[in-house]
């Protein structure tokens, strides 16, 4: 005889949505749909909380259309997404007394601010009967689990690098439900009402040309650049000019994607190539996926990253204060082509290639001797995938005062690196149209050429496109002036 089917239990389970932005290898989501409880699918504005760092412009931007994203998918089966807005532990504690809500659960953030909030949650809704039940799935390798021999955080990058590809390979990826019941009855706030995204002026529209948000475009991009791209990402990843590198940041950045998906994509692009091989290409991408580890890691144990040098000889560093050059590194009008075209690249798309961000923030570090938080800050407010461990951790990199950095007395030539990387100044050209006139010889230093080939390209320093607010010869004797005196105080 048949047993009746066992009633489905009734109280809901609440999926907390946060940077994980996404139904498919979304392991909180995958387990209150696999609870069989009805489920309310949560997001929480949170702005209010201690620690958190504002949300920048362009995140803002991004923001809007991921939810909007989200929701859509989520209602194609059959569930909305409800918004709340407020400090997470009040906005939880409210909707699990008012949905009687038996259980939460989230995928684990590890930006210290953050995570301090999830614990006070966590420690809040036991407290009163409701189950938590948190997962990993925005880190392939969690920093409480990653440790040095000793015991210590890593703070170099290569021995991090092999630890973790010597772990056990990341779990594989887990499709979206097939089915979610949903919770009826949860009453949601308008997208709307946050004003996320700009108004009068719509700074942002832009960026439409640019990017779709949202977990489908996520895939098929990363589907188009395991199949293309990839393959001579070794090779070309440092070439601005054209689409060798991913372009996955700002999904990567709000979880419309995770790693565990784009780590075996690439190793299925791996052995689907074969016998040729990308393997060159695959472990290239591979480490770039574990610096995204390693930035989170550092700022797991580093909570003031942002704002705070890692290595505290940099306190004394005799930073200048110099608003018109601020200004004009900002608005890409420095003078030196490969810097100025990626500030309005960073302007016009909210993303820059990584080389002519390294450049740029060489550039405002080292030749104009600002305080790299200066820098993080406009990146900040400017970026898509501006990312609160990717960010600073790059920016004390470029500077010097970081983990593993890059030493001071390196300092770009602008003009070399424009040659070498942008060869035929393709990008330059895209980016300051002004100059688009200039043979490839001259584009990166036009402050170099001969008057009569300027003036075939319509180029008129000083009122057509700026000359340099510095001379790099000047400025990197002054950049290694500044080192040394930190150098001698720390001795
Ligand atoms: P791909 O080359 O396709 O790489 C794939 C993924 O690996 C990236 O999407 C990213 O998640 C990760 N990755 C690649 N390079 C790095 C890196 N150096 N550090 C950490 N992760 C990396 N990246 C951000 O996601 N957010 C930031 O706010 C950010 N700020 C930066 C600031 C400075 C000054 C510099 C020099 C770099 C910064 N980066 C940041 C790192 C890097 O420039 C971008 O991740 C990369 O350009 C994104 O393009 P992509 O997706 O095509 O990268």
């Amino acid at each position: 005889m048949a047993h009746p089917e066992p009633a489905e239990p009734s109280a809901p389970a609440i999926v907390w949505f946060r940077d994980d932005l996404r139904i498919a290898d979304n392991l909180a989501l995958a387990a209150a749909a696999g609870s069989g409880r009805p489920v309310i699918a949560l997001f929480v504005l949170d702005e209010e909380s201690p620690g958190l760092r504002p949300r920048g412009g362009a995140s803002r931007w991004w923001l809007a259309g991921s939810l909007r994203a989200l929701d859509r998918s989520l209602r194609e089966r059959g569930l909305a997404l409800t918004l709340r807005r407020g400090p997470a532990a009040r906005v939880i504690a409210e909707l699990t007394g008012e949905s009687g809500a038996a259980a939460v659960y989230w995928n684990r953030r590890y930006e210290p601010a953050g995570a301090a909030v999830d614990q006070a949650v966590a420690a809040d809704i036991s407290a009163r009967g409701v189950a938590v039940q948190t997962f990993q799935a925005s880190l392939l390798f969690e920093p409480q689990a990653v440790q040095t021999r000793s015991g210590a955080p890593f703070a170099v990058f290569t021995p991090f690098l092999r630890h973790v590809l010597a772990l056990d390979e990341p779990r594989t990826p887990l499709p979206a439900p097939a089915r979610i019941r949903s919770a009826a009855g949860v009453a949601s706030e308008r997208l709307d009402d946050w004003a996320l995204e700009p108004s009068g002026p719509d700074w942002a529209a832009k960026f439409n040309e640019h990017w779709t948000r949202g977990e489908a475009a996520a895939c098929e991009k990363l589907a188009a650049f395991a199949d293309g791209a990839l393959a001579d990402y070794a090779a070309l990843r440092d070439r601005p000019g054209g689409p060798h590198t991913s372009r996955l940041s700002p999904h990567l950045r709000f979880g419309e994607i995770s790693p565990f998906q784009l780590w075996h994509a690439v190793r299925h692009a791996r052995e689907a190539a074969a016998p040729r091989s990308i393997a060159a290409s695959a472990d290239k991408f591979v480490s770039e996926l574990v610096w995204r580890e390693f930035c989170h890691h550092l700022l797991w144990h580093h909570p003031d990253l942002a704002v705070r040098n890692f290595q505290p000889r940099f306190d004394d560093f005799p930073w200048r204060s110099d608003d018109a050059a601020l200004k004009a590194w900002r608005r890409g009008e420095t003078g030196y082509p490969i810097v100025d075209a990626g500030m309005r690249e960073l302007w016009a798309t909210g993303w820059m290639h990584n080389r002519v961000r390294l450049v740029a923030a060489s550039f405002l570090i080292k030749h104009l001797l600002i305080d790299w938080r200066d820098g993080e800050r406009w990146f900040w407010d400017t970026l898509l995938d501006a990312d609160p461990a990717n960010n600073p951790a790059n920016w004390q990199w470029v500077a010097g005062s970081g983990a593993d950095a890059a030493p001071y007395f390196r300092i770009f030539n602008p003009v070399l690196q424009g040659a070498k990387f942008d060869a035929a100044g393709e990008y330059v050209r895209r980016w300051i149209p002004e100059l688009s006139g200039l043979p490839a010889d001259a584009i990166h230093a036009p402050f170099e050429a001969p008057p009569a080939i300027l003036a075939a390209a319509g180029v008129t320093l000083g009122e057509t496109y700026p000359a340099p607010i510095v001379d790099h010869k000047v400025a990197r004797k002054r950049a290694l002036a500044a080192f040394e005196r930190i150098r001698e105080r720390t001795r």
